[in-house]
């Protein structure tokens, strides 16, 4: 796309935790005109409508994605459509069927409309056989999880597409997604969200996975930037396309609880180990490299753990004190 094309953006899936956001973010970076917003659900509660142009679309109906990227003249789709690891674990079919499916569907109206896509990997896409500590940017993937075989599929896809087509794909592997206004949608890394509301309304939070869990984490307005900085890349700077490492911080439950415990002193947590999303976490990095991203489009992300943790604590404790919660 040439640098004076203005985007027009067309995101599935955007409903979700981070759709609900990115579209948001899209719109204020390149007006409210210029995003379409689809979900499979409606948008009863008005979350993006009253934003932006929002329309249903099943990412599994191919003449209904190519419709509306012809209806809307889209030249870029963030495609966030997806069963997320816990999720796809409980019904895998479902799973390889939405997120494959889904995906090639993207692909293809991409590719006969020329337009780019962006497509979110995930921690996800690394196995036990991965190097935990520092996990590279290349390096070997063989997940177990049906969520990380569709991740990496994706990824091997999505590049497919850009060098057997000359789709401009590109994406990044989002460690667990930290934000305060659509709940997560059954990954493995919910708990880093479920533990501030637990803390603001209760005091007290049981984590489903274990003391010593370290696993890469991120706030949201840091993953609007990836998601948006990876796409206005100077394609000549890519040596990478699907996917670029980004992480933020990371961290075990017990040194988030002691972040949470600066803000709300008796806050306690205690612990209910769930063994198939502990098994997930444990085949997760512990903490990835993401200096391919760095040097190849500038990634830097704005929020540590602790500044993180303030905000999230002054978004919904003042929202709690509303009544809101
Ligand atoms: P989410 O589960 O919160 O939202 C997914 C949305 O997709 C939902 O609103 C759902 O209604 C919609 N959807 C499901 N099936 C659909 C279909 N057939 N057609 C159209 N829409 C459909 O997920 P999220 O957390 O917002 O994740 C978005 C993307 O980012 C996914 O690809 C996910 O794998 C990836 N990702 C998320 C995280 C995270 O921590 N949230 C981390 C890494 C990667």
């Amino acid at each position: 796309m040439g640098t004076h094309t203005p985007r027009r953006i067309l995101v599935t899936g955007a409903l979700g935790q981070i759709g609900s956001e990115l579209a948001l973010g899209l719109k204020d970076r390149y007006g409210a005109d210029n995003v379409i917003a689809t979900d499979i659900q409606p948008d009863t509660r008005k979350k993006l409508s009253s934003a932006v142009p929002f329309a249903l679309l099943d990412v599994l109906a191919p003449e209904a994605v190519d419709t509306i990227v012809q209806k809307y003249r889209v030249n870029t789709i963030y495609h966030l459509a997806a069963l997320l690891s816990a999720v796809a674990e409980k019904r895998p079919r479902e799973g390889w069927d939405i997120n494959m499916g889904g995906l090639l569907n993207v692909l293809d109206a991409a590719r006969s409309n020329k337009c780019s896509m962006f497509f979110p990997s995930s921690i996800g896409a690394f196995g036990p056989s991965t190097p935990l500590d520092g996990t590279p940017q290349d390096t070997i993937q063989r997940p177990e999880s049906m969520y990380g075989v569709t991740k990496v599929a994706g990824e091997l896809l999505c590049d497919y597409y850009f060098t057997r087509f000359g789709v401009d794909t590109r994406g990044v592997r989002f460690p667990g997604i930290i934000s305060n206004g659509t709940l997560p949608g059954g990954g493995t890394t919910d708990y880093a969200v479920e533990i501030f509301y637990s803390a603001i309304k209760e005091k007290k939070y049981t984590c489903f996975l274990k003391q010593g869990t370290s696993l890469d984490m991120m706030y949201m307005p840091d993953a609007i930037k990836a998601a948006i900085n990876v796409m206005e890349a100077d394609p000549a700077r890519l040596k990478h396309r699907n996917s670029f490492n980004v992480t933020a911080m990371h961290f075990t439950p017990e040194m988030l609880a002691a972040e949470i415990r600066k803000h709300i002193p008796d806050f306690t947590i205690d612990y209910r180990v769930d063994p198939m999303r502990q098994r997930i976490a444990d085949s997760w990095p512990n903490y990835m490299d993401d200096g391919a991203a760095r040097e190849e489009w500038g990634w830097m992300p704005d929020y540590d753990l602790a500044a993180m943790t303030t905000d999230m604590i002054r978004v919904l404790r003042r929202r709690h004190e509303q009544g809101l919660l």
